[in-house]
Formats: C-alpha cells, sequence, structure tokens
C-alpha cells in the first residue's frame, strides 16, 4: 500500500508542529536544496509542494491544488506522473530552474510505514542526461571559472558525452571561447567581474581554494601530480577543472571514474572566432531572413557523435598545417572511393548516439531497448572496420587504432532478449537459458496461468454453467464470475466476495493459491530480471575505454565520410594550403548564397590577396551587386580550409591565416546616432588591437553609421592603418561606398580598387556579379530604386533630372518635378513621417544646393557643403 494515503491514519499530526511525518521528511530534504525544485516521488507521482509548486505549476501549466500535511497544514500542491517525467523535465529546465530528484529508496510494501526518500540527482541546464531534453547535434556544456589577475582558468564538460577539459587563457580571450562553447551552465565564483553577457550560478562550497582544489583533483584522478594532463603548471585550470568534479559531485553524486579522462588545451592551436565573425559569416544561424546556416549546408554527418564533433571543427578552425593536411588526406580518401564510401553511409546511419547511451548504462539508467540499439550501433561499427581495408589508407588506419567492441556486443547478445521491452520486470528483457532462477519463475507464473484457463473450464463442467468465467483485477485478484440467473447452481466452496448489478463473483481456495503462485512468480521474475539487467549494464559500463575510444574513432570517421559528401554534392575541391601569406582563389563561390539561388545561376569569382602587389582590396559598385557575397565568400573559403574540408571553387590556394575578422556597418542606423557609430567604432578598433599580419580582415560598409565626413575621414584612416606593413599590413577586403577611398590606390602600394561588373542596356542596368578591376563609376542608385518598386513616374524624373546633373553640374540641372512626382514623393515623405520634402525648408536646401558651384570645388569642399545641407534638413 503507498505510504501516502497512510500516513494521515497511521501518524496523526503532531498538534505542535502540525505537519505530517510526509511534511517532516519533505521539509527536510528540501532544506538541503533551497535553489532547486524538488521533485518528491509518491507513489506514481512526482510532487512539488509550496513555492516549488507555485512554480511548477505556472512553468508546466499544470494544475495548483492542495494537500493537508498536518492538521489544519494546508500546503500547495502540483505533481506529474513519473512516467513523464522526461516530457516534463526539459520544460523545467528550459526555464532555467535546476530540479532535484527525490526517489523512495525504499520498496514499498503492506502496512508500510513512511518510506524512506532521497535525492538521487539534480538536474541543471548543465547537467541533462535525458536525450529527450538534449539535442543530438549539439554538445551541452557545463563550464567552471577561475578568475586570476590577467588570465582565467575555464574548465568544461559535458556529462552526457563524457567530455572533460581545461584550459587557462588571458581574460581577453574569455568571450571568444564562451562563444565557442555555448554552455548550458557556468559556474563562477562571485568575486569574478567580467562582464559575460549569460547568466552565471555561485553554487555555495563548490569553489575551492588552490591547494584543497589541487588536492581534490589529485584524489579523483589517482595520480601524484598532473603532468601527464598537462596542467601540472596551470592552477586556474586545475582549480576550475576541481569545480566541475565539486559540483558534480554534488548535483550527480557520481562516482569520478564516470567522467572519463580530462586533457588540458590551448587556444594557440585554434583559430579563435569572435561572435560578430560567426554571425556575420552566418556560421551556425542562418541570416535575418531565416536562411540556412553554413553548418547545416555542410553538415552531412551521419550520427550525433559525428555531429557533435563537426559543430566542433567548424566553431575551431586550426592553423596548424599538419592536422589540417591530415584532415585533407581522409576526405580526400573518401571522396575517391564512392563504393565504400557509400556502404559507410549505411552503416553509419545504423549507429545510434552511443557516447550518450554508455553514459546512461553507466547511470543505470538506461532501458533495454537502447542497450539493444547501443548493441546494434557496435556491430555497425564493427562492420564497418570489416569493409574499410586495412593498411595505409587514412581512415583504414584511424578505424584499425580503436579497439574491437566484439566482446561488448557478444555479452549484450548473449544475455539481452531481442527485441526487449521498455523496461525491465515483466519477463521479456532476459534471454532465456541464462537464469535458472528466473526461467523458473516465468515457467511456474505462465504455468499457473494455464492452470487458472483449465479451472474455468473444469468449473464449467462442475456446475454446468456455461457462462462462468475466471477474471482478474487489482483489488480482489482472480475470481470467477457467475450471472444472476446461474446463482441456485454454485457449489459451496465458493467464496463471495463481490455483488455486481447483474452478476456475482467468487473465490476458492484453489483458485488463491494459483493466484497466489503467479503473483510470487511476477514479483520475483521482476525482481530477477532487474537485477540481471542491471548487472549486465554493469558489465557494459567497465568497457569504458573501448566505448571512449570507439566513438572517439567514429565521430572523425563520420566527419570525414560527411566531408567528402559535402565536397561531392557542392562540387567542392581541395586546397593547397601554404605557409606564406597569399590567398588565391580561381572561380570561388559562396556557399550559402548559392545554395539559395537556383542551380547555375550563381557567378563564381577570383581573388588573389596577400602579395605584393594586394595586400588591401577596395571594392566599391552598387548596391545590391554582389559586393557582401564577394567579400564574405574570401572568408568562408579561407575558414573552410582551415577545418580541413574542401572548398567551393575551381581551385584555391590557401596560405593559413591566424584570424579572421568580419565586420558589417550598420547601414540601416544613419539615424541612431552616436551610439550605434560607437558601437561600430569598438567593434573595428577591436580588429585593429588584435588582427597580425597573417589575419584577414574583412571590412563591409565601415564607417557609415555617422556623418559622411567623420565616416570617410575614418575609413581613410583604417585602410593607411591596415596596410601599411610596419603596423599591421594584414589581408583586408573593405566593401565601401566611399568611392573616394579609391584615390588611395594611386597613393598606396598594395591597396588594390575593385568593382561589380554592370551591363547598362539603354535605361536598364544589370549587375553582372563580376568582380573586376577599377572603380565603380556610378552608384546606381535609380536603378535600385526601381527594383525597390518606386513609383515609374519619380524614377522617369530622377532619370532626367541625373542626365541633367550629369551633362551641366548641379548649377544648371533642370530641377522641374512632374506634378505626379511631387505628389508620390510628398505622399511617401508624409507616409515615412519625415518632413515634407517641399516645405519652405526644402525649398531653401534647394535654393542652396543650386548655387553651388560644383565644377570648382574640391572633393573636401563638396563634403563640408554636403554636411551642412545634411544638417539643415535633419533639423
Ligand atoms: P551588395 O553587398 O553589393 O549590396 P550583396 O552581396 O548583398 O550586394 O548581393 C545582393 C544579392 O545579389 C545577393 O543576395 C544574391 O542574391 C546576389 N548575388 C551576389 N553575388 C552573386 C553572385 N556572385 N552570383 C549570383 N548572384 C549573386
Amino acid at each position: 500500500m503507498e505510504d501516502v494515503t497512510s500516513l494521515s491514519s497511521q501518524f496523526p499530526a503532531d498538534a505542535m508542529m502540525n505537519e505530517t511525518p510526509l511534511r517532516t521528511q519533505y521539509l527536510s530534504i528540501k532544506k538541503q536544496y533551497p535553489d532547486s525544485i524538488v521533485l518528491f516521488r509518491l507513489g506514481d507521482f512526482y510532487e512539488t509542494f509550496d513555492k516549488d509548486a507555485e512554480l511548477t505549476s505556472r512553468l508546466l501549466e499544470i494544475t495548483l491544488t492542495s494537500r493537508e500535511m498536518g492538521k489544519g497544514n494546508r500546503v500547495p500542491m502540483a505533481g506529474i506522473p513519473y512516467h513523464a517525467l522526461d516530457a516534463y523535465l526539459g520544460r523545467l529546465i528550459h526555464g532555467g530552474t535546476s530540479v532535484a530528484i527525490c526517489e523512495q529508496t525504499q520498496q514499498s510494501g503492506p502496512d508500510q510505514g513512511l518510506l524512506d526518500r532521497s535525492v538521487v540527482r539534480v538536474i541543471t541546464p548543465g547537467t541533462v542526461l535525458e536525450s529527450g531534453i538534449l539535442d543530438g547535434k549539439i554538445n551541452n556544456y557545463l563550464v567552471a571559472l577561475t578568475p586570476g589577475t590577467s588570465e582565467i582558468g575555464l574548465a568544461y564538460c559535458d556529462i552526457s558525452t563524457s567530455e572533460f577539459a581545461t584550459t587557462q587563457i588571458p581574460l581577453s580571450l574569455l568571450s571568444f571561447e564562451l562563444e565557442r562553447l555555448n554552455p548550458a551552465e557556468i559556474l563562477a565564483p562571485e568575486t569574478l567581474k567580467y562582464p559575460l553577457a549569460r547568466p552565471v550560478s555561485s553554487p555555495a562550497n563548490c569553489f575551492l581554494n588552490e591547494t584543497d582544489s589541487r588536492k581534490l583533483l589529485l584524489e579523483h584522478f589517482q595520480v601524484e601530480n598532473f603532468t601527464a594532463y598537462g596542467c601540472e603548471t596551470l592552477p586556474l585550470a586545475i582549480t576550475a577543472a576541481a569545480t566541475i568534479i565539486r559540483y558534480l559531485q554534488f548535483t550527480q553524486g557520481i562516482d569520478s571514474t564516470q567522467l572519463g579522462s580530462m586533457h588540458t588545451y590551448s587556444l594557440s592551436k585554434f583559430m579563435s572566432l569572435d561572435s560578430h565573425t560567426r554571425r556575420n559569416l552566418e556560421l551556425f544561424n542562418g541570416g535575418p531572413s531565416g536562411g540556412p546556416s553554413l553548418l547545416s549546408i555542410l553538415d552531412k554527418t551521419k550520427t550525433p557523435m559525428g555531429a557533435r564533433l563537426f559543430r566542433q571543427w567548424l566553431g575551431q578552425p586550426l592553423i596548424e598545417m599538419e592536422p589540417l593536411k591530415t584532415r585533407q588526406d581522409a576526405i580526400s580518401w573518401f571522396h575517391q572511393n564512392p563504393t565504400i564510401r557509400d556502404q559507410t553511409a549505411v552503416l553509419l546511419a545504423k549507429i545510434a548516439d552511443i557516447e550518450r547511451i554508455f553514459k546512461r548504462i553507466q547511470l543505470s539508467i538506461a532501458s533495454p531497448r537502447e542497450l539493444q540499439v547501443f548493441r546494434q550501433s557496435l556491430e555497425a561499427m564493427e562492420r564497418l572496420k570489416q569493409i574499410i581495408p586495412r593498411g595505409s589508407n587514412p581512415i583504414g588506419r584511424l578505424i584499425q587504432s580503436g579497439k574491437t567492441c566484439k566482446a561488448i556486443t557478444d555479452l549484450i547478445f548473449s544475455t539481452l532478449q531481442d527485441n526487449p521491452s521498455q523496461n525491465p520486470g515483466d519477463g521479456y528483457t532476459i534471454k532465456p537459458g541464462l537464469s535458472k532462477a528466473l526461467d523458473e519463475a516465468k515457467f511456474v507464473s505462465s504455468n499457473a496461468r494455464e492452470l487458472i484457463a483449465k479451472i474455468e473450464v473444469a468449473e464449467r463442467e462442475n456446475t454446468g454453467i456455461n457462462s462462468l468465467k475466471i477474471g482478474y483485477n487489482r483489488i480482489f485478484g482472480y475470481y470467477l464470475e457467475i450471472t444472476r440467473p446461474h446463482l441456485d447452481k454454485i457449489p459451496d466452496i465458493y467464496i463471495r466476495r463481490q455483488t455486481l448489478a447483474n452478476a456475482e463473483r467468487f473465490v476458492t481456495t484453489e483458485l488463491k493459491e494459483y493466484e497466489n503462485t503467479i503473483l510470487t512468480a511476477a514479483e520475483r521474475t521482476e525482481t530477477l530480471e532487474k537485477e540481471l539487467f542491471a548487472d549486465l549494464c554493469r558489465q557494459v559500463a567497465e568497457f569504458q575505454e573501448t566505448i571512449y575510444s570507439t566513438s572517439k574513432i567514429l565521430s572523425q570517421i563520420d566527419c570525414f565520410f560527411g566531408m567528402a559528401e559535402t565536397a561531392i554534392q557542392y562540387q567542392l575541391v581541395r586546397p593547397t594550403l601554404t605557409e606564406t601569406q597569399e590567398i588565391s582563389i580561381v572561380g570561388g563561390r559562396h556557399p550559402i548564397v548559392e545554395f539559395s539561388l537556383p542551380p547555375g545561376s550563381f557567378v563564381p569569382n577570383d581573388l588573389t590577396i596577400g602579395n605584393n602587389e594586394c595586400s588591401l582590396m577596395l571594392l566599391t559598385g552598387p548596391n545590391m551587386a554582389g559586393k557582401s557575397t564577394y567579400i564574405r565568400q574570401a572568408a568562408i573559403i579561407t575558414l573552410m580550409a582551415q577545418i580541413g574540408s574542401f572548398v567551393p571553387a575551381a581551385s584555391a590556394s590557401i596560405g593559413l591565416v591566424d584570424r579572421i575578422f568580419t565586420r558589417v556597418g550598420l547601414h540601416d542606423d544613419l539615424t541612431a546616432g552616436q551610439s550605434t557609430f560607437m558601437v561600430e567604432m569598438m567593434e573595428t578598433a577591436e580588429i585593429l588591437h588584435h588582427a597580425t599580419k597573417r589575419s584577414l580582415v574583412i571590412l563591409d560598409e565601415i564607417g557609415r553609421g555617422t556623418s559622411t565626413y567623420d565616416g570617410l575621414a575614418i575609413a581613410w584612416t583604417i585602410v593607411r592603418y591596415l596596410h601599411n606593413e610596419n603596423i599591421l599590413g594584414c589581408k583586408t577586403l573593405f566593401a565601401t561606398h566611399y568611392h573616394e577611398l579609391t584615390h588611395l590606390e594611386k597613393e598606396l602600394e598594395r591597396v588594390k580598387n575593385y568593382t561589380v561588373a554592370v551591363k547598362e542596356d539603354s535605361e536598364d542596368v544589370i549587375f553582372l556579379r563580376q568582380i573586376i578591376k577599377g572603380r565603380s563609376g556610378r552608384s546606381y542608385g535609380i536603378h535600385v530604386a526601381r527594383l525597390a518598386g518606386m513609383p515609374k513616374s519619380i524614377i522617369r524624373d530622377a532619370i532626367e533630372t541625373l542626365k541633367s546633373l550629369e551633362d551641366n553640374g548641379v548649377n544648371d540641372a533642370n530641377f522641374k518635378l512632374s506634378r505626379r512626382t511631387r505628389t508620390n514623393l510628398n505622399r511617401i515623405a508624409s507616409k515615412e513621417n519625415q518632413m515634407l520634402l517641399f516645405s519652405p525648408l526644402s525649398d531653401e536646401i534647394l535654393k542652396e544646393l543650386k548655387s553651388l558651384d560644383t565644377s570648382r570645388m574640391t572633393p573636401i569642399d563638396a563634403l563640408i557643403q554636403l554636411e551642412k545641407l545634411h544638417q539643415k534638413a535633419s533639423e
């Protein structure tokens, strides 16, 4: 009998405390987990009480009830069925809360008093293991930070995959690293002053001083020092790693071996990508219109492990030649072996998330079906080993370096039924022949069931009642049911148990005996099967090393396979990697833009930069001509080359870069004023501080967030700075509206002007999307206005005005506009809630504009006049 219902009668509320023992038990547990929602197991439900209940009912949109837990002591309560925990957990965790799971740790039985209960796990956003909550393609990281004076210790782990790493980095790189890891949860002491754009928790007891941290970690790994882990001389890295262990001990109660080994990493081997660059290149999230991201286009992996690793690779390009060449060789091999590639695709598709299932096996929360899937995945891996030729090919070498999984698959195969049930205990989990006791229990219960069926036949004959039947319900167990007209025929040995409208139910001693045998046998079956399954899990969990190395190898193979698939599908080529400064691309394409256009319509372009001829490319040209696409494509191709991938080009030679920076001016925020401009300048300043000669810098319309005059001056100066080899001299692609900048080509040796080819056809203009040497002559604003759907009369007048301006200069320009155009313009202006274009003020501006002698003006004079007019117009 479940203790909840029996409690109030068995333990009358203490008059003084007004609390039932259950309430007392709950409160003492809750006291230990004040910051978590405590899910308190009561029979088939997890209940929450008090403030937790209010929060839970709000987050899960479930009814808030109340329950008397002591005389006159009604407390708020909200509960969820235990089997629906996974479904609800996600909503609680994503609501930002942590959840303490409090289980009954004692079997319930008849006349049982208060059951023992304790918290078995605390689930926080960074310690989720439930597959229903986790995204298979993304790691779920818990990060711990230990700030020092100029450096910071950063440790992270994904307990669902057992990855555990630590590092010590300059404070200035922290934001990049957090950006890359995108942690679900961050632990940092309250003393951390560094601003983080995400919530941080500071759980008490998790932060130790350096000495205690060291001691804890040494004990954890059972070592004398950390030389083998590579962090002996990195005290902040050690302390951060210890914080992770402390937190996991507190939340998971895990035994330390389950985290897997720790590795110390150094950012100097990777290219740091800042958030602007990730965003501008749309690495992980598509553009504002919700288009595809680079990841979604390039990722052709088949397994969750592969997908997670590929995501890591894309976010962490390499800067050293050797590991890149190894990756390229592996991709080439799949590229050149189509038959094996196809077979690999079939096998990889059969492989489930063995990393995460293994973790659940270790924690004894995996289901028999998960174990079955686990076995099938490992079998697929073994078959993969057979189809890939041994010997000197890179994939063969990789796969042969792993351990065999045969012992694990054999173990599961010989123990687990072929189609096991979801939960162990009903007799369909463990194979017959493995445990005599289990087989007997199953035999007895099924035999007894058969005997009961025979009793039904026999009793029908005995009594002559053909409608007699044997039924079962949970309250009365097995019973004989006799309909009312036959009640006079029942024998004396029948004992009445229940009266229904049309029938009565009876039991016999014999029936009860069989029932008892069945129930005992079923209980035995359940206990034995659960034990045997737990045993199986324990044995499989022993193979930690094998599984770690297998999944590591597998995830790499999946990445290489996926990258080869992508290369074939999108016609990518293997780039030549060099240690020079030069990037040279023939027929380069932007993979995302190309993907979103009809096949064959993307125009490829060449690029050569970083040599004596050109280190800074100034790209001018009309709006919508393809400037941004071109400069971003250079960055994307370089980045792809530096994750080892093939690239979208006819051919490419990439001098490895140490960083890629991209900054995009805030086009549309001219009115937003100083603060926007400030942001833009801060971002640009960051580049100037961090870029080196080996960096690639992409600037798109920088300087537009302020007045023309200021903007031009700043852009001008930035170009000089980036170009100057003594100061920086990095590779720069600068798309700009400031045509004036093109004068710099004459002055600065390695600045080259480029533009986008335009074909003019009477009134029509066609953007050819081809990047050519030279500067753009016109802005084609009228053409863009036409594309934007401006009224035809306005376009006509604008063309005439422009012609007149071009022919005669501003002084003699004919500003006569048709009446229709005036009406149109006024309508547009008032719609936009701007000043009416033809108000007295605008007439005054026009007059002033007309009076300017543009033929004698210097460019600077022109800018000053323009600024004046602009200010007047803005008044
Ligand atoms: P800009 O930066 O000059 O304003 P974009 O680079 O944003 O222009 O390009 C505008 C549009 O032109 C893109 O959205 C794309 O549809 C198209 N486009 C750009 N480059 C190419 C190209 N090389 N081939 C085909 N279409 C292109």
